[in-house]
């Protein structure tokens, strides 16, 4: 007999599979689609707070201002802010393991954009690295549009 079976408790086991597509919205398809069709990056910025949000957002995470008209262009340039290496496999990541994600702060944002990060050995990266973003060859209507991003 199981340990969990003499317990004091309810043990409920099941597999859950949750295949989802959702709308990105007005702010995040005019994102997506600019990536895609000028390989330029938008953010949006609150003149209340004087912020960028990269990725854009319909209103400001600060005072809640409409933000949906006030589209700015990012330099193709950014730093990695922070990084991590995936070290396991899973359906809904977009690189086999192992690979790195990084928080990259677009030239001109104030806020990071997660990210692959590829060209460059987890030892070598470093936090203020100068990056760039690479396009994919081919769309995918996603946010990997951008491929990745890779040292400047
Ligand atoms: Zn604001």
């Amino acid at each position: 007999m199981k340990d969990f079976e003499t317990a004091d408790c309810l043990v409920v086991e099941g597999k859950l599979a949750l295949p989802y597509t959702y709308f990105a919205g007005k702010v995040g398809s005019k994102f997506i689609t600019t990536i895609r069709d000028q390989r330029k990056i938008l953010g949006v910025r609150c003149s209340r707070c004087d912020k960028i949000f990269v990725p854009p957002r319909q209103t400001c995470a600060i005072c809640m201002e409409d933000l949906r008209d006030h589209w700015v262009e990012l330099k193709n340039e950014g730093i990695v802010t922070n990084f991590t290496v995936v070290r396991y496999d899973d359906k809904h990541l977009p690189r086999k393991a192992p690979f790195m994600l990084a928080l990259i702060k677009l030239d001109g944002a104030d806020t990071p954009m997660a990210h692959i990060l590829e060209g460059i050995s987890p030892e070598e990266t470093k936090i203020g690295l100068k990056v760039k973003p690479v396009f994919a060859k081919e769309t995918t209507n996603t946010i990997l549009d951008i491929d990745h991003f890779e040292p400047v």
